[in-house]
């Protein structure tokens, strides 16, 4: 099996140095003439904007906003925005290109884009952030539309911020337009099961990983980092599924206990209290403990750099499933791979969201909504057939899951823009 070598240094924190290494290796794994892996790995367009904003107390405050579509060969650009103090156009280049790469795997019609502000919504009252998020959104008006690019939320941006955003779009092209973006409220054009997609196929990614090692398919002890969207809620489908999740953490801190958390009560607490601290029936964890903690798989669902090469020796899970974007760099990645881990990568593990994202932009222009169960079974398929292609890819290339992932998915790319061809 062939491992990365070393990251230039100072560059293991930079998400689209990451993500291009692992092109390069799997590329090279397909034979992709250099041209086109050049056009591929480079974003097709990438705007930065200024955004200003009159604050609540009278002032004026200018934002920078990106948005990045690195790839519209398969389709519109596909991916969320992120509203972030650390947003950098490094991370959203980044990011979108996962995005590209995570719509091939699992085989929906979309490129790959994302966006991001650099600002800090914890410290901004809603009326700001509806006055930054319709800015935003009408500096994009030249980039986006349903046919040619579709936001979604990301870490901290919700089902309002993109009501707002379909708002502002729909006011300038005259007409109600619900498919501009995915993740909407279910009342305006959102599907049912988008709020649960993407833990939900965490939790079959850990499933189909276990049936693929032979580990037993249920009472393994699950870690999970991060307590959101996807960390929560696909901690909640792993308790569910007859597993014991013995930890769990936020951004101040983990929770633990070996016997199992009582995952409906953490989730409770935590929507009361805003924080996973002072839950009675666990013990307090720091969140560096968090990641190196015995367990049999351990899921990291927070955000990027987190398993490392700092850190990676240390992990002692079997099988790490990745509900974040870009939580192990490459240099991690070779670390894991001499200790025997089984990495289902982000691309395939947290595609659940985009899948139903689809499905979304799909009723939104038939204008036709489907029944929940409905949803959640066509994501289940489409999940479970991804997982087979990444590691029938890994078996024929001899290769890790996360480079059998992203050959399925770069040899799917590079077929339509071999076939669609140059437009000069
Ligand atoms: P979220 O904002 O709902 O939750 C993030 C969680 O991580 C929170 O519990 C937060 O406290 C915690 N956290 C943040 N920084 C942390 C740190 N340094 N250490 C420990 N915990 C930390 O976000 P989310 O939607 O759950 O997204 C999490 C990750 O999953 C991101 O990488 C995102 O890009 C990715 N993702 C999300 C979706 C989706 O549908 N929401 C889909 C695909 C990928």
């Amino acid at each position: 099996m062939s491992n990365p070598t070393s990251t230039p240094s100072g560059q293991e924190s930079n998400p689209f140095v990451q993500m291009q290494r692992r092109f390069e290796l799997a590329s090279g794994f397909l034979g992709l003439d250099s041209g086109h892996a050049k056009v591929l790995e480079t974003p097709a367009q990438e705007i930065a904007t200024s955004i200003p904003v009159q604050m609540d107390d009278g002032s004026l405050r200018v934002f920078t906003g990106y948005r990045v579509q690195h790839s519209v060969a398969r389709g519109p650009a596909k991916g969320g925005i992120r509203y972030s103090p650390d947003v950098s156009l490094d991370e959203v280049r980044a990011l979108a290109a996962w995005m590209t790469w995570k719509c091939a795997v699992v085989n929906v019609p979309f490129g790959g884009g994302k966006g991001g502000i650099i600002c800090d919504p914890r410290r901004m009252s809603q009326s700001e952030l509806e006055r930054l998020t319709r800015r935003y959104t009408s500096s994009l008006l030249d980039l986006i539309g349903p046919e040619r690019d579709v936001p979604a939320p990301d870490m901290n941006t919700n089902e309002q911020v993109m009501a707002w955003f379909m708002d502002t779009y729909s006011m300038h092209t005259r007409a109600t337009n619900t498919a501009i973006v995915t993740g909407k409220p279910i009342g305006l054009g959102g599907s049912q099961g988008r709020r649960e997609a993407t833990g939900l196929g965490v939790a079959l990614t850990v499933r189909e990983s276990l049936k693929h090692l032979g580990l037993p398919e249920k009472g393994c002890r699950i870690v999970v980092q991060g307590a959101g969207n996807v960390g929560g809620l696909g901690a909640l489908f792993l308790h569910e599924m007859g597993h014991k999740v013995t930890a769990i953490s936020d951004m101040y801190g983990a929770i633990h206990n070996e016997s199992g958390l009582d995952l409906p009560a953490v989730l409770d607490w935590l929507q009361e209290k805003g924080t996973l601290e002072g839950f009675l029936g666990a013990e307090r964890l720091e969140n560096s403990e968090l990641l190196t903690l015995d367990c049999d798989v351990l899921v990291p669902a927070a955000t990027e750099n987190q398993i490392t090469s700092a850190n990676a020796a240390d992990i002692q899970a079997k099988v790490i499933v990745e509900g974040a974007n870009g939580p192990t760099t490459a240099d991690a990645d070779r670390i894991l791979a001499e200790k025997g881990v089984f990495i289902a990568p982000d691309i395939l593990a947290n595609a659940g969201g985009v899948t139903v994202s689809y499905f979304e932009w799909v009723q939104d222009r038939m204008g036709y909504f489907w029944e929940k169960d409905l949803v959640l079974r066509r994501m289940e398929d489409i999940m479970v057939k991804a997982f087979d292609d990444v590691v029938a890819a890994a078996k024929a290339y001899d290769t890790s899951a996360r480079l059998g992932a992203y050959c399925v998915a770069i040899d799917r790319v590079a077929y339509c823009l071999k076939m669609r061809g140059l437009y000069a």
